[in-house]
């Protein structure tokens, strides 16, 4: 079952909206506009969900205008506002030289400022109102521009970090101003009263998706004389004041959720959200020892939690969280796409380790108990779970499984540990020092103690790493020190042995020397910068591991001819895949997940003829062998969270000619249903989790 916890960015549709658009479009399809009974029978749906909207807004009096949403509404909002300051300007009348909008305010605000100033050739100056630390507007900035400001738009309360603004303070700060006053309200409906009858509020948009209607239905109300222009004109729908035929099945819907919020039988009251939200903040305390909120609770609506956990990237918790069907964001839905860190956070003057590692927490009001439940014992597993793989920074010794080799990877710079699972000895071969602190996290997590640390070429950066790698290792004694060949390499061992490998020292060259590791008597990898091609084994598949790997080949094949990488898509699509499967039960699927993800979220196939590995992408090389042993007709499909990792491995092992291999589509993400064991059912199993 998933948890979807960003109802901030959307919302699923309340069965009661769904039952009203249906109805909407099968009895009740008529035009508004029409006279006939089948017209009438669709303007009684129209009239009674714009009266529901005012009672649940408290807005008797002004228009209410059904948009496609809040970008609409602020849309018309704006242009409403600076068309009415132009005509003022084009009837010799003076005009404020501001417009004035929060530095936390939805994109869609600013944009719109800046876009009908131009487009209306105001020439206003546009400027951001700065925010304090908890993300409240400078009301003495304010207060001070105030007369000069034209239009003032500043959000009910912010869809990043849950800050409700002073509203009554802003209101104040304005008295006296000439400014039209533009309050986008989206994130406050249904969260917090917004007291439209009592404030001096000019223009609040609203946007249905936000609280369970579907998406393109939204809603402007304008206050009674404030100016209004028409972003729409045509067949007059909406009193002219917003052409175009009504989308009734979206209006219905919104209309029945409106219904509820006046009824009070869905949604929950403040104080039960709030204690929802403690609940929340319990369990990611627990989870996430040092977790810092960027938002304080007491300024937030009750159902949103903006935090950061020291050390810890956003997108690595939220992919751990998508793993265990928890479905969070880093920021707004917009932003998502772009990796760039939240201007919102920013804004607010937060470091920025807070904004990359932020994680926006997001419910919504008709949430109920046991959804918010399983969210806290989900978010304690995911806590476990990354403790349990060192991912937290406070990292205790323990003894986390690892295979024989481990690939690290930075900017196209590899490093690999070469382990013996059994006795929990390592050698750490060409650590630069952006890998430094994984690699020793990872061997504290495992218990492991450093043999040796080795470089594979005379290079500043691997040197200077294996040498701190050394003094960060306590068991590794000076002594050892002095007995070690320039790149590293103990000098009274010719051979490493650990259980049935042996690492050994290859071709040397001024350049540096290969690393070669070995399976009983067969040669498996090679590592080293400027590998010698021309010593090509004989027989046997042998992987070349580089150090520099920009274009992510991971590993090259450096036995036999090279082979031509196979044609065709490498993505197969979920019908591709079972279609794969009834040809061919013997294929293999493979979860390229991290341990860590694959322990929240383990993959288990409806069809169990499909045998499912485990290989982290960290992991992948220690497989290699395995599916270059098998026979050339065994197709082998890849599988991550969103596609974006299995596309990686298919594309090294068609790079190094494996034919059949392929990625599935999609990832987890589109395929879980197929796929995955929900995190509950892992739940049952888990006994203490
Ligand atoms: N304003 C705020 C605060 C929002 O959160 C959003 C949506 O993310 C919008 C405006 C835009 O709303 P819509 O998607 O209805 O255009």
């Amino acid at each position: 079952m998933e948890i979807y916890l960003d109802s901030n960015a959307t919302t699923a549709v309340l069965p009661q909206a769904q039952e009203a658009a249906m109805t909407t479009m099968q009895d009740a399809f008529g035009n508004p506009s029409s006279v006939h009974s089948a017209g009438l029978r669709a303007r009684s749906v129209l009239d009674s969900a714009r009266a529901c909207a005012r009672r649940a807004l408290g807005a008797q009096t002004g228009r209410i205008v059904f948009t496609s949403g809040a970008t609409e509404g602020i849309q018309t909002a704006v242009l409403s506002c600076l068309n009415a300051w132009r005509e003022k300007r084009d009837s010799g009348e003076a005009v404020p030289a501001l417009l004035l909008y929060g530095a936390t305010e939805h994109k869609a605000v600013p944009a719109a400022l800046r876009h009908w100033n131009l487009m209306l050739g105001l020439g206003l100056d546009v400027q951001a109102i700065p925010v304090d630390r908890n993300g409240r507007h400078a009301l003495d900035w304010l207060r001070l521009s105030a007369p000069q400001a034209a239009v003032v738009c500043t959000m009910a309360a912010n869809n990043e970090t849950g800050v409700v603004s002073d509203l009554d303070g802003i209101a104040q700060a304005l008295a006296g101003s000439p400014a039209l006053w533009l309050v986008d309200s989206v994130q406050a409906l249904g969260k917090m009263d917004l007291r439209l009858a009592e404030r001096r509020i000019d223009y609040a948009p609203f946007s249905g998706h936000k609280l369970y209607a579907p998406k393109g239905v939204g809603m402007l109300y304008v206050r009674e004389g404030a100016p209004f222009t028409a972003l729409m004109a045509g067949g007059g729908q909406e009193s002219a004041a917003r052409s175009g035929t009504e989308n009734m099945a979206g209006i219905a819907a919104l209309g029945a959720v409106l219904q509820e919020l006046e009824e009070g039988n869905v949604f929950h009251s403040t104080a039960v959200l709030e204690g929802y939200r403690e609940q929340l903040v319990h369990a990611l305390r627990t989870a996430f020892p040092g977790l810092v909120l960027n938002a304080p609770l007491a300024l937030a609506l009750p159902t949103t939690v903006n935090f950061s956990v020291p050390g810890v990237a956003s997108r690595l918790l939220l992919d751990v969280f998508d793993a265990a069907g928890l479905r969070m964001s880093a920021g707004s839905a917009c932003g998502a796409s772009r990796a760039q860190p939240s201007y919102v956070l920013d804004a607010m003057g937060l470091e920025p380790w807070r904004a990359a590692s932020a994680v926006r927490l997001s419910f919504g009001p008709a949430d109920d108990a046991k959804h918010i439940e399983e969210a806290c014992r989900r978010i304690r597993r995911c806590g476990l779970a990354l403790k349990a793989s060192c991912l937290l920074p406070h990292v205790s010794a323990g003894e986390s499984a690892c295979d024989v080799v481990t690939r690290f990877s930075a900017d196209g710079n590899c490093c690999y540990v070469v382990t013996d699972p059994g006795l929990r000895r390592c050698v750490v071969i060409d650590a630069g020092a952006e890998q430094i602190e994984s690699v020793v996290r990872w061997m504290c997590c495992r218990g492991c103690s450093l043999v040796a640390a080795i470089s594979t070429a005379h290079d500043e950066d691997t040197l200077s790493g294996a040498a701190s790698l050394r003094l960060a290792s306590s068991g590794f004694s000076p002594a050892a020190t002095n007995a070690l060949d320039p790149l590293g390499w103990p000098i009274d061992h010719d051979i490493l042995a650990f259980g049935t490998w042996q690492l050994r020292r290859g071709v040397t060259s001024d350049q540096g020397s290969t690393l070669e590791l070995w399976e009983g008597s067969d040669l498996r990898y090679r590592f080293g910068t400027g590998l010698d091609r021309t010593s090509k084994p004989e027989v046997g598949a042998v992987f070349d591991l580089p150090r520099h790997d920009p274009d992510t080949r991971v590993a090259m094949l450096a036995s036999g001819p090279p082979a031509a990488p196979p044609s065709g898509s490498a993505e197969l699509s979920m019908s591709g895949l079972l279609a794969l499967l009834r040809q061919v039960p013997a294929m293999r699927l493979v979860d390229v997940r991290e341990r860590v993800e694959q322990a929240v979220g383990a993959l288990a196939p409806d069809d169990a003829r499909l045998r499912v590995d485990h290989v982290p992408m960290s992991e992948f090389i220690n497989a290699l062998p395995d599916w270059f042993g098998l026979a050339n007709d065994v197709p082998l499909v890849f599988v991550c969270r969103s596609g974006n990792r299995s596309a990686q491995a298919a594309k090294a092992l068609r790079g190094m000619g494996r034919q059949k291999t392929w990625s599935l589509e999609g990832g987890v993400a589109l395929c879980g249903q197929h796929l995955i064991a929900m995190a509950t059912q892992s739940q049952e199993t888990a006994g203490d989790w």
